[in-house]
């Protein structure tokens, strides 16, 4: 039967799942020096996460006729894994679209909440004694214009909540299905300068690529109105549960610091995992590290959605979600 390496780990039950259903599963995590070693040869599928890079240099390593022809992503993001490369190499890689969304979802509204309304601020100051009440007066999300940037799954979900709460639902997508915006009453921007101009809280739900990467930057986070449409001052407010490198850090350090940006709130980051970084040293910004899809119910998802792509795949039936 084949034998598959979980590279990043994966819910207890879908790998006892896999077992029963005999196929060979190696849980290990190799160092990307080890992964340049061949080690991709000594397996016939490999599940990853994020933590793991299958760049072209790793995946040039596979052998053909040997070494592993499925890349299974449990999750969303695939920049992490050439593709380009993969495909050279008759790799088919797949990842668990469905599963993770409405984890992301509340894990943005939490972050979007929290940036208004100190949650974290106020936590931080009471575990120093102080009782910040007049300090951390915050402004509410609704009547407030909220710019998606990307208007996939995630961004929908968020769209649906935020809308709930009484914000205005604006977006900006290249690749947008006018339908879809109409279903969410969302208002659509036709550039990515648009969106900015007319939102105070801005969110990401886009890919990274490289018409994405840095695409929050110090000009567009000045391009933000402060006062709410409903006239409030209630300053500039971003948030990133999508992929890190799409804010440029610097320039949102340098925003925070002087006030431009009034609140910051990343789930991800350029360098993972984050460490020395200035964001730790500024109260504005709130951070978690990279749990968007960090929740049971997520991963037991991810799990049986990556037992029914290996079943297909082993059983050449089609799996549904490839991505070459
Ligand atoms: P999706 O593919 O459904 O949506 C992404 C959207 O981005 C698409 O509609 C696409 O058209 C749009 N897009 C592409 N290029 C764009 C551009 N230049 N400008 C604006 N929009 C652009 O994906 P999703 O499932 O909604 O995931 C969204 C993001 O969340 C991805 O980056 C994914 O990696 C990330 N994610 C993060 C976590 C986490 O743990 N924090 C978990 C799951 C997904």
């Amino acid at each position: 039967m084949a034998k598959i390496l979980i590279s990043d780990g994966m819910a207890n039950d879908a790998i006892l799942k896999l077992k029963k259903l005999q196929y060979e599963v190696i849980e290990k995590h190799y160092t990307q020096k080890e992964l340049l070693s061949g080690v991709l040869n000594e397996y016939d599928a490999i599940i990853v996460r994020s933590a793991t890079k299958l760049n072209e240099k790793v995946l040039s390593t596979v052998e053909s006729g040997k070494g592993i022809r499925f890349i299974g992503r449990a999750g969303v993001g695939v920049d992490n894994i050439d593709i380009k490369e993969a495909t050279k190499k008759n790799i088919v890689v797949c990842n668990t679209p469905q599963s993770s969304t409405q984890s992301v979802v509340e894990l943005t509204i939490g972050h979007l909440i929290s940036s208004t309304r100190h949650i974290v601020t106020g936590d931080r100051q009471l575990r120093k004694n102080i009782w910040a009440k007049k300090e951390l007066r915050g402004t509410e999300l609704s009547g407030k214009n909220l710019g998606l940037v990307g208007f996939g799954r995630i961004a929908q979900g968020v769209s649906k909540v935020a809308s709930a709460l009484g914000m205005n639902i604006h977006c900006y997508d290249p690749y947008l299905n006018k339908n879809i915006a109409d279903q969410h009453n969302c208002i659509v921007h036709a550039d990515v300068d648009s969106l900015f101009y007319n939102c105070t809280h801005i969110s990401i739900h886009c890919n990274l690529n490289e018409n994405t990467y840095h695409l929050v930057n110090q000009e567009r986070i000045k391009m933000m109105p402060v006062e709410g449409h409903d006239g409030s001052k209630c300053g500039r407010h971003i948030v990133n549960c999508a992929r890190g490198g799409i804010i440029d850090e610097t320039a949102a350090c340098n925003a925070l610091s002087n006030g431009e940006l009034a609140s910051l709130g990343l789930d991800v980051y350029e360098n993972e995992p984050l460490s020395k970084s200035r964001l730790t040293g500024l109260d504005t910004f709130h951070g978690t590290p990279h749990i968007g899809a960090s929740t049971i119910e997520a991963q037991d998802r991810i799990g049986e959605e990556m037992i029914a792509l290996l079943n297909d795949f082993f059983n050449e039936k089609k799996p549904h979600s490839i991505l070459n």
